[in-house]
């Protein structure tokens, strides 16, 4: 069963073309991993498929678990089981993290057609996924990631990944600026949700979370394009050779 499928996409921002026909097809219980340098599309994209309304889709088509997605708001694709975690996730002063959870949570619970939760079966709930992310129960009196280090950040939005459950979790440098144990920890967050349901997308732009992670098909973004697809040998490559050997892969097919 196919969860998204990304055909010739292209997109702008400010009027200057990023994504130039991104091609990209994902099933249910598959993990999949982009890479690619700095500047070549992979955050454009993930906010393109979020439905960030600064971007601008110029071309292509998205089909998610069936249904055209390009047509849909943000926040009903969130509804719909769409997650994205940023790369620098946002503070929202005066929001406590457990009011954010619970209200983005009974969205989603309403939008399946599911019971809403009230303030005492939510705080059962998010105990057992605190315990996930290895959180601190104080985290929840705080306002969203305010004054959070940036591995707390991250935490976070692995919280609200396992809170969610998404049927396509995207994750946009989730492993950037982590050290090890708090890795583990989004590794182990990932690890847990995935099942054959669902998919994941995760973008990263080291091979280090690739050791916690075993994606299924690693596809290489380079200048808004996604100019090669393959296993984890490919990782390991882009490991070995750096991203200097993608400018020779594109210079060979041109
Ligand atoms: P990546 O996540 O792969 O590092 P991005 O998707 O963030 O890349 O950026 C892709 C390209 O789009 C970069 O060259 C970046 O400078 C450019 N870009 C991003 N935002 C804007 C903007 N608001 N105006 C013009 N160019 C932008
Ligand atoms: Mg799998
Ligand atoms: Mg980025």
């Amino acid at each position: 069963e196919t969860i998204i499928s990304v055909k010739d996409l292209t997109a702008r921002v400010d009027d200057v073309p990023i994504l130039k026909g991104v091609n990209l097809d994902i099933k249910a219980g598959e993990i999949h991993a982009i890479m690619g340098r700095n500047g070549s599309g992979k955050s454009t994209l993930s906010k393109v498929l979020a439905g960030h309304p600064a971007y601008e889709v110029t071309g292509g088509s998205v089909v998610f678990q069936g249904q055209d997605l390009l047509e849909l708001a943000a926040d009903i694709r969130a509804q719909k089981g769409i997650f994205l975690a940023f790369q620098y996730p946002l503070e929202i002063p005066g929001v406590t993290n457990l009011d954010f959870l619970r209200v983005s949570y009974n969205s989603r619970q309403k939008a399946k057609g599911l019971e809403e939760l009230d303030v005492f079966d939510f705080d059962d709930l998010i105990q057992d996924k605190l315990d996930i992310v290895k959180m601190d129960p104080s985290f929840l009196t705080r306002s969203v990631n305010e004054g959070f280090s940036g591995g707390e950040k991250k935490r976070n939005e692995i919280l609200q990944m396992a809170l969610l459950e998404p049927t396509l979790a995207i994750l946009d440098e989730t492993d950037s600026g982590l050290d090890i144990d708090a890795l583990r920890i989004v590794a182990d967050g990932v690890n847990q949700l995935t099942n054959p349901t669902n998919a994941v997308l995760m973008i990263t732009h080291y091979q280090r979370l690739l050791s916690y992670i075993q994606p299924d098909f690693i596809h290489v973004m380079h200048a808004g394009q996604i100019i090669r697809t393959g296993g984890k040998e490919l990782a390991l490559e882009l490991e070995e050779k750096g991203y200097d050997w993608i400018d020779d892969l594109v210079l060979d097919t041109n």
